[in-house]
């Protein structure tokens, strides 16, 4: 049995198609460490890893996350955390890394300790039709960034590491948490790059949540963890599903439900709600397109509303409607008047979810965590004959 050691930054988005990989690993009967900071340390021990704490508390995001403040902070935190994740893992001594495609610490400490690393995509593979967010280019190039990196090659073995595009660090084995079907330009990405489909497995029950209020149609919206959902936008969507549901539930994220003033009677507001559990039960789903959320709605075969706020989210959208799985709009025309035309088309014309019914079985066809679990374990037995053969060679 091996040991494994997953590395990964604070997001729900980067953490969440990792916990049910964790799951299964230990369940194989492997060992499996994690490290990660103290918002997720709870989710991390439910999956059944080893936890190891970053120094200094959480670490918090920059705001905006934009790719320059991104770059710069990324590069600041592997300055700052490696001494003490390398103190833990010469302890654990796992047989390989898993560490997320903008989590730099967890490449250095690969090449540091020698031990073979795998990539972890929670976004889209990047390549010509998905660019890379931390692509050089020179308005990202800022100071403190140039003065941090200069520091990471300074200190640690940081060769064969991007100079710049940090947020797209490969390994011989990358593993993409969506189907080859929704990967724009698939065709151009290589077979170190293997599409498991979304991760999705049982999550720590939310008790609190009132499922037998659900009434069909149910009518989700949510806009993610990481931007601030503004209430003018939140309170667009309830005025508008309110009349359409069953039962309409919006996840509120760092908004407080209370800003949206009084509910009608049909509407469940909540800061955080359970994602997957809601989808399951859905019709509809008005998102911002982060990648795990429209990789868990495809996986339900809910068609989309994508109101994209930033990051990749607005190529998400395109995808979306392009593979005919839903209809976007940009923020600033959202009223409740073209939410509600909208969402009575995505409900009442059957294409909408015949199409994200042909996603759905991509995304299950897959395999998930079980096939990501399967890679992992391969990849370790391939690297591991290689070991020996140059061992035999040498
Ligand atoms: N999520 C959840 N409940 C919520 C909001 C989000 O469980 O109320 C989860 C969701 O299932 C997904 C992740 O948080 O796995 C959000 O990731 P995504 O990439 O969609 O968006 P981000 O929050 O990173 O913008």
């Amino acid at each position: 049995m091996s040991t494994f050691a997953f590395l990964n930054i604070a997001m729900h988005g980067r953490v969440n198609p990792t916990l049910p990989l964790v799951t299964e690993l230990v369940r194989r009967g492997h060992s499996v460490t994690y490290h990660t900071s103290p918002a997720f340390a709870a989710a991390v021990a439910a999956a059944g890893a080893t936890e190891f704490r970053y120094p200094g508390g959480d670490q918090p995001l920059p705001d905006p996350p934009t790719p320059a403040t991104l770059l710069a902070g990324l590069t600041r935190t592997a300055n700052a955390v490696l001494p003490s994740v390398l103190a833990d893992l010469r302890g654990s001594r796992p047989d390989l890394i898993v560490h997320d495609a903008a989590c730099l610490w967890g490449a250095v400490a690969a090449r540091e300790l020698d031990v073979p690393a795998a990539s972890s995509f929670t976004t889209f593979a990047f390549n010509r039709q998905v660019p890379s967010p931390t692509r050089a280019s020179r308005h990202l190039l800022t100071r403190a960034f140039l003065r941090e990196r200069r520091e990471l090659g300074r200190r640690y073995d940081t060769r064969g590491l991007p100079a710049f595009d940090l947020g797209n660090i490969r390994a011989p084995l990358n593993l993409v948490y969506t189907s080859r079907m929704f990967q724009p330009g698939v065709e151009e990405l290589d077979a170190s790059y293997r599409f498991v489909g979304p991760s999705i497995g049982a999550r720590p029950v939310d008790g609190s949540f009132p499922f037998d209020r659900l009434r069909d149609p149910v009518l989700y919206a949510s806009l993610g963890t990481v931007f601030n959902a503004e209430p003018r936008l939140l309170h667009a969507f309830v005025t508008a599903l309110a009349p359409l549901g069953g039962t309409v539930v919006v996840a509120t994220g760092r908004t407080d439900p209370a800003a949206l003033g009084r509910l009608p009677a049909n509407v469940i507001a909540r800061h955080f709600v359970p994602q997957p559990d809601v989808l399951a039960r859905a019709a509809l789903f008005v998102t911002h397109g982060g990648m795990n959320s429209v990789n868990e709605a495809l996986y339900a075969g809910v068609p989309m509303l994508v109101v994209p706020q930033g990051a990749d989210q607005p190529l998400v959208a395109s995808r979306v409607t392009t593979l005919g799985a839903g209809l976007t709009i940009r923020t600033p025309d959202v009223t409740d008047g073209l939410v509600r035309a909208l969402a009575q088309r995505l409900l009442g014309e059957s294409r909408f979810r015949g199409a994200a019914c042909t996603l759905q079985e991509a995304q299950h066809e897959a395999g998930g965590f079980r096939r990501a679990a399967d890679e992992l374990e391969h990849y370790l037995e391939r690297a591991g004959q290689a070991r020996v053969e140059a061992g035999a060679g040498g």
